[in-house]
């Protein structure tokens, strides 16, 4: 396994210190969480504005999540959220801001954010999201490494994912990369019922829960390719008010 950046500017593995960047402008608070998260093992560094952010998240090592408030002096916690996610950056990060309504959550989460602090917070509970951020990360780092590994088989049908080479009782098919992200997802969680707002969020990185007719319309278009009656599905599952399964 490499222990050089990967493209996407990412640490390769997080053996030795975990880093995280700090994202606020008001000095005293951004003093105040370095403090508590370097008590807590991690490696911090601070950047005053998303400039400066833009700046540290070049360099060689890293970061395995940002906190990143919302209200700084040139761009907005969204716009450098957005950035990233434009750029494929997917390091996780975990958003503050002093409003609350409904709207700026599923803004940040459609910014692509993972997670969402209104201050004031415990504490305790930033830590603990801190913690889970990196956890989830390295669940799909392995999922999709897992992935990699192999061509993926089920039933007749063979996929993969390093080729995109797909075929179905011996004959390729052509599935788009959104599809190919989705089969990867369920290849990732086998027999786990995913809801379509978790597809949504994971796949599409979406946090609008609103569109799930999208999700029902891909799952449709797998099924006509991978089931043999796609209106008597054995693979793609509904689960009634709950969402999808996948059975090899
Ligand atoms: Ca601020």
């Amino acid at each position: 396994m490499s222990e050089a950046p990967s493209a996407r500017g990412e640490p390769a593995e997080p053996r030795g210190a975990v880093r995280l960047l700090v994202v606020e402008d008001e000095g005293h608070l951004a003093a105040g969480l370095k403090l508590n998260l370097e008590l807590e093992g991690y490696e911090v560094d601070v950047a005053a504005n998303a400039r400066e952010a833009g700046e540290r998240l070049l360099a060689p090592d890293g970061y395995h999540a940002i906190v990143l408030d919302v209200m700084l002096p040139d761009l907005n916690g969204f716009q450098l959220c957005r950035r990233l996610r434009d750029a494929g950056n997917y390091v996780p990060v975990i958003m503050l801001t002093a409003r609350s309504s409904p709207d700026d959550r599923v803004r940040g989460l459609e910014a692509g954010a993972d997670d969402y602090m209104v201050k004031p917070f415990e504490l305790g509970e930033l830590l603990a999201r801190v913690r889970s951020a990196l956890r989830r990360r390295e669940w799909e780092r392995g999922a999709s490494r897992g992935a990699h590994d192999a061509v993926m088989r089920f039933d007749d049908a063979a996929i993969d994912f390093d080729t995109h080479e797909v075929t179905v009782r011996g004959e390729p098919i052509k599935l788009t990369q959104l599809e190919l992200d989705i089969l990867r997802y369920f290849a990732a969680n086998p027999t786990r019922v995913i809801s379509r707002r978790e597809l949504l969020e994971k796949v599409w990185k979406l946090g609008n829960y609103t569109q799930t007719r999208t999700v029902d319309n891909f799952m449709s278009r797998l099924r006509r390719h991978f089931e043999h009656d796609p209106s008597n599905p054995e693979h793609f599952i509904s689960v009634r008010g709950a969402g999808y399964k996948f059975v090899p």
